[in-house]
Order: C-alpha cells, then structure tokens, then sequence
C-alpha cells in the first residue's frame, strides 16, 4: 500500500499561515522569535522533500537518485527541528552567556545532531540508515534518528526545568508541550509507517507556541509601543535569576496624575505617547541599545546589558534634560517632574522583588530635586532587605512567638491619673533586630497575616486584662488596633468575642481603635461589624485623625465614642494658623460630645495646652513610650498611687 501524504499536506498549510503571520504581527525581531521562524521554515522544507520523496515512491520506478536526494534532504532537515527547539528553549530562559563558558557542555549538546547528519551523509555509500533502490526503506542503523531526537527531547525537559523560574507557566507549559506530543507523533509513525503524521503534528505543536507566546498584543503596550510591564516583569526577573548584570533607568513621572487630571484622558495619553517618543529618541540618537518598556502611572524603564551598560548615565542624564523641559501642549505649558533613579543590578538593587517594589513609589519618597539618583545612594538597604523578606520575618515571628505587645499609658486631665493604655505591637527580630510597626502592618495586609498577627495581639491583651496584675491597676479599658483589612473581615467580631470570653474579658475593658482611612470607607462589612461589635458592648475609638482626606459625613455616623488627634497634627501646633485650627477642631468635636485623646505629646508646654483645651486624655512619651507588659504594670502602681 502506498503512504498517504494527506497530513503533509495539512501540515504545510499550517506552518505556511504560520510563517506568514509571524511577519503580519512581526515577530520577527530578537533571537528567539528568529529562531521561532527557522523552526518554521526548516520544518516547510522538510515537509516539501517528505510530499515530494513520497509522491515518488508512490509512483513507483522513478527516477531514483530524486528519490534518494528528496529523502535524505526531507530527513536532513526534518531531525534538525528538535535540536532547533533545544536552541530556542536556551533562548527563551535567555542562558547563552551561561553556556559560552562551558565548552565542553556545547560539546555534549552538538554531539548528536554532528552523528546523524553524518551517518545521512555517509548513506550515499554505506546505505546503513535507508535506501531507495526497492522503493524507500529504512536501513539497520535508522534507529540513530530516533535516538537523537530522544537526546534532544531530555535535554529539552532538563534544561526547562532546571530555568524553569525564567518563564511564566504558561511559557513552560507551551514549550514542554512538544515533547509529549513529539513522542505521540514517532509512536504512531513507527507503528503506522503509512500514515506520515510526523510533519503534522510538529505543526500543530509550533502553533501551540505562536498562540501562547508568540503573542506581541501580549508584550506591547498600545499606546506607547513600547513593551509592557509583564514583560519588564519577565525579563527581569530572568535577568537576576541567571545573574546577569544590567543596568537599569527607573523613569516616574511624579506629577502625571495631576496632569492627567488637567488634561482629560485623551491628551494625557497623547502626552503619553510623546514621552515614550522622546525615550526612544534618546536611545537612538545615543545609540544606547536599551530595551525600553513602559508599565503604568508614566512609569518607564530602560535596560541596559553588557557594554552598553557604560553609556546608561550619559543618556540618562540626556533624557532628563528632554524631559524637565517645558512642553507647550494643547496650549498648556506642561512641566514635567521626572524623578529619575540609575540602578546596576545586582550591585544596587540585590533582588527582582527589591526591584519592584523600590520602582512602584520611589517617587513619592524623595523630594524632587530634578538631579539623577543613584539606587545605591539613595535606598535604604535595611529597610528594603526587611521589604524583600517581610513574608519570611513575619512567618518566622508568628512561628517562634517572638511578637511582643508593649502598652503607652494614657492620662485622665479630669482624673488627674492613668485610666487606660493602648497596645502597639513590637517584633525584635534576631536577623533585623526592631522592625517598625507600620512596616510590618502594611506587609501583613499584603500578605494577608494580618488576621493572624491581630489576633495574637487581640489575645494577648485579653490574657493580661483578665490577670490579676491588670485588676490592681484600676484602668478602664485597653485600646487596641484594627487595621483597614481587619476592619473590612467579616469573621472579625465572631472571633474577637470568642477571644473574649474565653479570658473572660468584659466588653467595656476594650476599646478598639480604627484609623480615619478605615472609617472613610463605604463598606457594608465594616458597618456590619462596628455594629455586631458596638451591641456586645465594645466601644470604637478613631485613630489618627488629621491624617487622611476622610469624608466626615461617614465618619460622623459611625458609632464612635472617642478621637485621637494624630501626633503629626499634634506637633504643628507651633503656628499660629495651625493652632487656631486645632483649637476649633478640639471644639467642634467636644460639640459633638466625642472624648478626645491627644497623641504623641511629648512636652510639659503641649501638655498644659491641651489640657487647657479641655481634651480628655492625653498620650505620649511626655508620660511614657509604649513599654512591655511587666514595666507598664510597675508604672502604672507607681503613678496612680505616687
Ligand atoms: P497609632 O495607633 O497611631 O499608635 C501611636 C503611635 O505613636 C505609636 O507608634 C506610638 O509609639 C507613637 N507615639 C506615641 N507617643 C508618641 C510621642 O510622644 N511622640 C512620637 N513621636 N510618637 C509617639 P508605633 O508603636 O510605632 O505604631 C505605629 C502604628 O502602627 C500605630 O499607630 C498603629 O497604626 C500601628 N500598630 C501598632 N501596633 C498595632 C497592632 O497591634 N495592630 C495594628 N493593626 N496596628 C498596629
Ligand atoms: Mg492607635
Ligand atoms: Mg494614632
């Protein structure tokens, strides 16, 4: 029976409208999109000498040295597709520099693609791996073919899961996919020789690769043309897990926002698009060979690699001159804030999370001064080391129980002493030694611990209130913290009553502390349960008011009883305009028969002042710092009975 050519047919129509669409979307450019298309086309070739070698063998009593050029060009070309797919694995994990330095790996990856194609050459004499002289048929020594491909195809799986981190799972997962389909299509060819699906199905498996990587849509940003954040994302984080050095130019435009409010939507993203020009102005004219990428929020950012790494301060400093000039658009003299910072990873900037997180909002942490920064001078290696590690330090806190919770006294100006305390937490690790609690808050909720670390804190003033030290004392309440993820979880009360009464603890020993922001919310969740709460009999304090941009009309209707003037709002009482302020403020909430604390009062002189304003309590290092458990019992005995 004659083969059928059916599927090389298909398989031929396939890969040409591959080809053709790679150049329609223009994938076309960096190596491993050009090795992409070489897989396309070698395998079109091969295809073509596979039609026609058959065609001829069908016909039988050809010509047969066609029939023998067409088969071993078709299996020539065919077995070189898995070693090209090895090459185009290495090129996207982005390993060649670490390859260069072994030769001798080369070596062992070269070797049998070297073998087979010179057994095909040697054929012509020797007929060990087929022969056309009877029609074609495979010779003694075929098997080679097949034992190169399975080299290629270990290598292939090795070498992505060895780099498998420098790819996206969907990446793994459309290059891994050739392999078991590979293997399908050499079982049914070896058990089926008339069937030739070979060809077809490594088609289908290339298409597999162009629909789920191949995909510029995927990798450009539309406006800018310039590549997205996911692709920063990607070849960075490749970038420090192969331990390539680049050099990177951070580009935030501080005042975006505020221009995009100006602007309108349309011209700001106009003038989007002319700063992305300008960049790739600069790097052309620079000749500074950068991939330039642009993320969001006018976030751009060059990288640089190998020597052109050298030229990444003069052009950054060309750009800043381009950019901080005064643009006339649409009539309006824009000035722009570029806040642009220098980094060499990893000398500077050590890890791709410290990356990330250093160039989401170093704009909004330094002052404009329109000079170039330098990673290096400006970051704070501790406190980004503690960012980087915060999941790990927080895990190994809740772990080891080495969270503490420390108390700050707060005074009665009616009662003359201390009637109540609030509860900070403290972590002193053993590798960063104190870690502020702002710090560690703001992780959490990222991280999503803080509902953990709260009820830690939550249970552990609940087994100091119902000790026997704490009744001695005479205090009223204890304040403790919520934070904005707390507030808005829905199991909060259940598991803060539960708490409770198993201490013990009655409702009006607690007083739980939401900050402005929290309390500016229009969530039902946070109604739900400052009222579930308040109906156990559990009264809410606002925290930090003065800090936030907090709608009054919402806070004003939730159920709260105390509010604590923000230690910053505090300490610019020193001008008139603000003490004026402050003093009308202090009234209108008396007016409203709220308790006020004062927080972070640290002077006798802030102290007669506010008590003369008729606040209530008054906190702050004036009085004491937060101080542990066992020191706060002994100063509270000694100034309430001193
Ligand atoms: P907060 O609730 O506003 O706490 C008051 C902060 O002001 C405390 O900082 C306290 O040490 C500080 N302070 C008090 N008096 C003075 C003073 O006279 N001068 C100055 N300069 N500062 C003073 P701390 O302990 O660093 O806590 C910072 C923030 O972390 C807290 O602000 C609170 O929002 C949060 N936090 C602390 N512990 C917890 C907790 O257990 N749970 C939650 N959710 N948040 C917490
Ligand atoms: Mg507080
Ligand atoms: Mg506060």
């Amino acid at each position: 029976m004659g083969k059928s050519i059916s599927f090389d047919i298909a398989a031929l129509i396939l890969l040409v409208i591959l080809l053709i669409s790679l150049f329609a979307r223009k994938m076309t450019d960096g190596i491993s999109n050009r090795l992409f298309m070489i897989i396309v086309a070698v395998s079109i070739v091969a295809t073509c000498f596979d039609i026609a070698s058959v065609a001829l063998d069908n016909a039988h009593g050809g010509n047969e040295s066609l029939l023998y050029t067409m088969n071993v060009g078709y299996l020539m070309t065919h077995y070189l597709s898995a070693p090209l797919h090895f090459l185009f694995v290495i090129s996207l994990t982005d390993t060649w520099h670490k390859l260069r330095r072994h030769i001798g790996l080369q070596f062992v990856m070269l070797l049998p693609l070297l073998v087979t194609e010179a057994a095909f050459v040697a054929n012509a004499g020797n007929g060990l791996m087929f022969s056309v002289a009877n029609g074609y048929e495979r010779g003694p020594m075929f098997w080679l073919i097949y034992v190169t491909t399975i080299f290629y195809i270990v290598y292939d799986a090795i070498y992505i899961f060895i780099y498998r981190k420098t790819m996206s799972c969907r990446k793994i997962l459309a290059i891994s996919a050739v392999i078991p389909i590979g293997l399908m299509a050499m079982v049914v060819q070896m058990i089926f020789p008339a069937f030739l699906v070979e060809m077809f199905f490594g088609a289908v498996s290339l298409l597999i690769v162009s629909i789920s990587i191949q995909r510029p849509e995927d990798y450009i940003d539309s406006f800018t043309k310039l590549m997205k954040y996911s692709a920063y994302a990607s070849d960075l984080r490749r970038d420090f897990y192969n331990e390539k050095h680049v050099t990177v130019i951070m580009l935030n435009i501080g005042n975006y926002q505020t221009i995009q409010q100006m602007l309108g939507f349309d011209s700001a993203t106009k003038l989007l698009m002319e700063i992305a020009d300008k960049i790739r102005g600069v790097n052309k004219r620079m000749h500074g060979y950068a991939e330039m990428y642009y993320l969001d929020n006018c976030r751009f950012r060059m990288v640089f690699y190998g020597r052109n790494r050298a030229r990444a301060q003069e052009i950054a400093e060309a750009l800043n001159e381009e950019l901080k000039r005064e643009t006339d658009f649409n009539g309006l003299n824009i000035s722009l804030m570029p806040y642009i910072v220098l980094a060499d990873c990893p000398e500077e900037i050590t890890s791709f999370r410290m990356l990330m997180s250093f160039g989401a909002d170093f704009h909004t942490r330094y002052p404009y001064t329109g000079r170039i920064m330098r990673a290096g001078e400006v970051i704070d290696q501790r406190k980004m080391s503690i960012r980087d590690n915060i999941d790990a330090i927080i895990d190994r806190a809740l772990e080891q129980k080495s969270f503490e919770v420390f108390y700050q006294p707060i005074y009665s100006v009616a009662q003359n002493r201390f009637v109540s305390a609030e509860a900070l937490i403290r972590l002193n690790d053993p590798e960063y030694g104190f870690i502020s609690p702002e710090e560690l808050i703001v992780a959490a909720e990222q991280n999503g611990t803080i509902h953990r670390i709260g009820e830690y804190v939550f249970e552990t003033v609940c087994r100091f209130i119902s000790g026997d030290d704490f009744k001695k004392l005479g205090l009223d309440y204890i304040e403790v913290n919520l934070s904005v993820a707390q507030i808005m979880n829905g199991d909060l009360p259940e598991n803060y009553l539960k708490i409770m009464e198993r201490y013990n603890v009655a409702p009006d020993k607690i007083n739980l502390e939401i900050t402005e922001t929290a309390a500016a919310y229009a969530q039902k969740v946070m109604a739900d349960n400052l009222e579930k709460l308040t109906k156990a009999g559990i009264k809410f304090s606002l925290d930090d008011y003065g800090t936030g941009y907090s709608n009054m009309q919402r806070v004003i209707q939730l159920p709260l009883k105390i509010i604590k003037l923000d230690k910053s709002f505090v300490s610019e009482g020193n001008t008139q305009k603000v003490w004026i302020f402050l003093k009308n403020t202090v009234k209108m909430l008396k007016d409203m028969d709220m308790e006020i604390v004062v927080e972070g009062v640290e002077t006798q002189e802030m102290l007669d002042a506010f008590s003369d304003m008729q606040c209530d309590f008054i906190q702050g290092y004036f009085f004491s710092k937060p101080i542990p458990q066992k020191e706060f019992v002994a100063f509270i005995s000694n100034a309430n009975n001193g």
